[in-house]
């Protein structure tokens, strides 16, 4: 029997025009990316589908499928049996590569598509027939269309037959690097990296930027953002993390200003500074984890504060969320687990006890002027580190 391979079911991507080559062509080279650490696979795409085919024994499939189920574009993933475009080989393919599940199960039903129309039998009749040779394969086993056990699928492609069990979801979205490059406020926090993932999601490149307030804040809590970072990479690939030092413009700002801004004079720095960096690498617009009214910083007034010293847009893919369902996409992706780890981040060092929460942009612009806001924007720039993670 050939050896099994993998078939990535293409989502939004076959939806696009002129611009459908493209699309595909970057799925292509990062699906390629992922899988290169599973083994030799040979990537072609045929149909709406990828086929990531290993070139030896030692390709590790379980890997393959499940870095596969990472890649962005993609929305269902198959493990499947190729073999020869006749009965013969489609029956004792499904027979041998399926028995195992035909052992696990009571009942079973065929199903196929013919995507090549020169097959001489269609669908039904192929599944018809195949279901028929199986039931007798395996008597323990009966036929249940409605609801079977098992489905097995068949499908008769441009070069050869394909026999697989269902596939699996996909993280589905659109390949990342057709969406542009975005700057991503990472913090330690549940929030910023489930708003990184979902801009991810929709094909947009990141570079992330974290702001550091040593000794105020511990090496361990620096620690923890690049492994939520690290956790993001199957998804987003490599990610440049931009550390940035904060620890002389949140002193500065706790020793000249009202008590009740600090928190909105800080989140205009990082404002500020992340515009800066992204300039820098290329980034088009800014990410953050701010969901509406979720605390005083997160005001419909606060967020104009905060917006106001930036050009560029600023995505907030979790503004109309609630805690509870970031949550549970904070489980869905793996990032739940580090983000609650109790490290301060550098929000929480200097919190004042009431902050404003229907601030006045002019008072707070007032408030900050006593500051020299260009020369600590240039300090914390030129301390900046710069760290590449890694899958
Ligand atoms: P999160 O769960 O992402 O930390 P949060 O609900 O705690 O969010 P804030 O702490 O007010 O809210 O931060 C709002 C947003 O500002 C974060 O989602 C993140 O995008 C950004 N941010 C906060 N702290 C930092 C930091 N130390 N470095 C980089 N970005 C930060
Ligand atoms: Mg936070």
């Amino acid at each position: 029997m050939e050896r099994e391979i993998l078939l990535l079911k293409l989502g939004e991507v076959v939806l696009k025009g002129l611009n459908r080559r493209r699309f595909e062509d970057r799925l292509m080279s990062n699906a390629a990316r992922r899988l290169r650490k599973c083994g030799r696979f040979q990537i072609s795409i045929r149909q709406s589908t990828i086929y990531a085919e290993p070139l030896d024994d030692s390709c590790d499939m379980d890997a393959a499928y499940q870095a596969a189920r990472q890649v962005f574009g993609v929305v269902r993933v198959a493990r499947a049996c190729p073999c020869e475009k006749n009965m013969d080989s489609i029956f004792i393919t499904a027979k041998t590569a399926l028995e195992k599940e035909f052992q696990n199960a009571r009942s079973f039903k065929v199903e196929s598509k013919r995507a090549d129309k020169n097959f001489p039998m269609n669908s039904i009749e192929i599944s018809r027939e195949i279901g028929g040779r199986l039931a007798e394969a395996f008597p323990a086993v009966r036929v249940d269309v409605r609801n079977p056990d098992l489905i097995v699928y068949i499908e008769i492609r441009e070069r050869a037959a394909y026999v697989h069990t269902p596939s699996a979801k996909g993280a589905g979205g659109l390949p990342v690097g057709t969406g542009g490059r975005a700057m991503s406020l990472l913090s330690g926090g549940l929030d910023s990296p489930v708003a990184s993932y979902m801009l991810a999601r929709r094909g947009v490149e990141l570079d992330m930027i974290h702001f550091v307030s040593p000794p105020y804040t511990s090496r361990q809590a620096l620690d923890k953002v690049l492994e939520l970072a690290k956790v993001l990479t199957p998804y987003c690939g490599r990610l440049p993390v931009h550390i940035m030092p904060f620890t002389r413009i949140q002193e500065e700002i706790r020793k000249n200003c009202p008590e009740e801004y600090f928190t909105l004079i800080m989140r205009r720095f990082m404002m500020r500074l992340a515009e800066k960096m992204a300039l820098k690498t290329g980034a088009k617009a800014l990410i953050t984890g701010e969901s509406l009214g979720q605390v005083a910083s997160q005001t419909m007034d606060a967020l104009r504060v905060t917006r106001d010293v930036v050009a560029m847009p600023i995505f907030r893919p979790l503004i109309g969320m609630d805690k509870v369902e970031i949550i549970q996409m904070a489980h869905e992706i793996g990032t739940y687990d580090i983000s609650i780890l109790p490290y301060e981040d550098c929000c929480t060092v200097f919190t004042p006890r009431r902050p404003a929460t229907r601030p006045d942009l002019k008072s707070v612009r007032d408030a900050e002027a006593v500051l020299n806001i260009d020369a600590l924007c240039g300090e914390s720039l030129s301390g900046a580190e710069r760290v590449i993670v890694k899958a």
